[in-house]
C-alpha cells in the first residue's frame, strides 16, 4: 500500500471505530507503520470530517510532519510498532465493555475460548498511569507481551495487529468479550476453561487436526 492508499484506509478505519460505537467524540486513535516511521490520527479529531490530509506522520525519533499535531498517545503507537515486529497496526478506543472492566484494573481471564486469539489465556490490564506518558506507554508494552491486545487501566484498551484490518477485527473482538464477561459477571462467578481446555482451543486455532475456523 503507498502512503496514499493507507491514509485513505486509516480514515475509512476512524469511520468505521465510530459506526461501531467503538469510539466517540474525538477519543481513540490509530496508527499504521509506514517507512522509516509510522502514519497516526491527528489529536483532538473525531471521525466527523476526518480526511486523508489530517493523517500525521511521524518519525520514530518523534519529530512529525503534517498539518496537525500527532495523537495525544503517539507515544505508545510509536513504541508498540517499533518493538513489536509482529504488528503494522495499532488501534485505541475508550470502547465501553473493555473500559469498564479496565476500572476494575483485572485481567480478563480464560472465561472463553475466543481469549486464546489474543495470543495467550487472558487479556491483560496494565497498571495505570497518566494518559501520554512514557509511563503509560511502558506500562502497555509489558501488558501486551505475547498478547495482541490490553486493557488500560481506568482508561480504555489497545490492539496491535499485522495490518489495520486485523486490528479493527481484534478491537471488535476484545469488546465482544469484555462485554460478555460483564454480563457474566453481573450474574455469578464465570467457570474458567481449565489449562487443558484452553490448549485444546489454541491447538483447534494453529490448525491441529480437523480445520478449526473461530465460529
Ligand atoms: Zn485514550
Amino acid at each position: 500500500m503507498n502512503e496514499n492508499e493507507l491514509r485513505s484506509e486509516m480514515v475509512r478505519l476512524t469511520k468505521r471505530l465510530d459506526e461501531l460505537g467503538l469510539n466517540r467524540g474525538t477519543s481513540g486513535n490509530l496508527s499504521a507503520r509506514f517507512g522509516e516511521g509510522m502514519l497516526v490520527t491527528p489529536s483532538g479529531m473525531g471521525a466527523e470530517g476526518l480526511t486523508e490530509d489530517d493523517i500525521v506522520f511521524v518519525h520514530m525519533d518523534g519529530t512529525s510532519r503534517g498539518r496537525w499535531q500527532p495523537s495525544s498517545e503517539w507515544l505508545f503507537h510509536r513504541d508498540i510498532l517499533a518493538q513489536r515486529a509482529d504488528a503494522g497496526a495499532v488501534v485505541h478506543t475508550h470502547s465501553i465493555a473493555a473500559t469498564a472492566l479496565a476500572c476494575l484494573r483485572k485481567d480478563i481471564p480464560p472465561f472463553h475460548y475466543m481469549i486464546a486469539l489474543m495470543g495467550g489465556d487472558s487479556i491483560r490490564c496494565a497498571q495505570y498511569a497518566t494518559f501520554g506518558t512514557q509511563e503509560l506507554s511502558n506500562n502497555a508494552l509489558i501488558a501486551l507481551r505475547e498478547r495482541k491486545a490490553c486493557l488500560l487501566a481506568n482508561h480504555g484498551m489497545i490492539a496491535a495487529g499485522k495490518d489495520l484490518d486485523e486490528a479493527l477485527r481484534i478491537t471488535v473482538e476484545v469488546e465482544t468479550l469484555s462485554e460478555m464477561y460483564l454480563r457474566a459477571l453481573q450474574i455469578g462467578e464465570p467457570v474458567l476453561l481449565t489449562a487443558g481446555e484452553f490448549l485444546a482451543a489454541q491447538q483447534r486455532f494453529a490448525g491441529y487436526g480437523k480445520p478449526g475456523r473461530a465460529d
